[in-house]
């Protein structure tokens, strides 16, 4: 059976390894197939592709954009995507200002709690790549404002904190578009990470279905096996195509690339198609 693991970071984007590291981890781990998924970025893609040479494996190449869909955040995997598509590209640049403008706004507000250089020290952690809430969260452990990760978020980042902003993404619908234009395919991301109402998540699907989407992620490292079969079943009853990721972002995580359940037979594997 092929070992494949369609959802990672390298440092291009909010993980810790460079694009070479992550190839050369992912030889380590006996995968077949990777895909790197850097959040609204494809500046790591071509050294990925060098190093995928070295390791015989197979890259594909993807990104993952974060878009609003029903006024909420959410990320939508795009595998497969020509990186010089012009399309792609200007959205691309667009949300690097974006997150340039909100992470300004993140320092501002962290200043106010007392954290000095808020914005400096944040984007020191990145030198002018793209900055996200995971550099401000390393950053807040870093200065001993919180003792992990998971503190940073609960006490600044996230939704009603005092560090959080908003950020200001393009509409699922037209990212769709551009994924297509790009020549990828659209894959909903960690479905369940949205805390959505069943409901909710139904209508999400079906409007996704209805805008071109492909597929969606049944298999995350997070997941419990009574979690992949809920999303295999949805994922069938959608025809979609199933994805699987383990969402690396680092070593020493609880996560680890591509340690990553089994994808539930029922389901039509995504990488056959690419
Ligand atoms: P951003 O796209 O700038 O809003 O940052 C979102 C990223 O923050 C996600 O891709 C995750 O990698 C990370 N993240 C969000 N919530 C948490 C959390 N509770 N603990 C650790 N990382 C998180
Ligand atoms: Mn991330
Ligand atoms: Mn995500
Ligand atoms: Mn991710």
């Amino acid at each position: 059976m092929l070992k494949v693991d369609l959802h990672s970071h390298s440092y291009a984007s909010d993980g810790t390894l460079s694009p070479s590291d992550l190839l050369l981890r992912a030889g380590k781990q006996k995968l077949d197939i990777l895909a790197l998924t850097d959040h609204d970025t494809t500046e790591g893609l071509e050294e990925a592709a060098d190093a995928a040479k070295t390791h015989r494996i197979k890259l594909i190449k993807g990104v993952e954009i974060s878009c609003i869909w029903n006024k909420s955040t959410i990320h939508v995997v795009a595998l497969g995507i020509d990186k010089s598509s012009f399309t792609l590209q200007k959205l691309l640049t667009k949300m690097y200002a974006a997150r340039e403008q909100r992470a300004k706004k993140i320092g501002d507000k962290l200043e106010k709690q007392g954290i000095t250089d808020a914005y400096q020290k944040a984007r020191s952690m990145c030198k002018d790549g793209l900055l996200t809430r995971t550099h401000y969260a390393r950053m807040l452990v870093d200065n001993n404002h919180a003792k992990d990760m998971k503190q940073s978020f609960k006490k600044y980042l996230t939704k009603g904190k005092p560090g959080f902003v908003k950020g200001k993404w393009a509409e699922l619908k037209d990212v769709i578009k551009v994924i297509q234009a790009a020549g990828g395919v659209p894959i909903i991301a960690h479905p369940l990470r949205y805390k959505m109402t069943n409901t909710k998540l139904n209508t999400l699907f079906s409007e996704f279905k209805n805008f071109g989407g492909t597929g969606i992620e049944v298999v995350n490292a997070g997941n419990n096996p009574d979690k992949t079969k809920f999303l295999a079943r949805l994922c069938n009853e959608y025809d979609f195509f199933a994805s699987q990721g383990s969402d690396f972002h680092s070593p020493g995580g609880f996560i680890e690339l591509g340690k990553i359940p089994p994808l539930p037979n029922s389901c039509r594997p995504i990488w056959n198609q690419l």
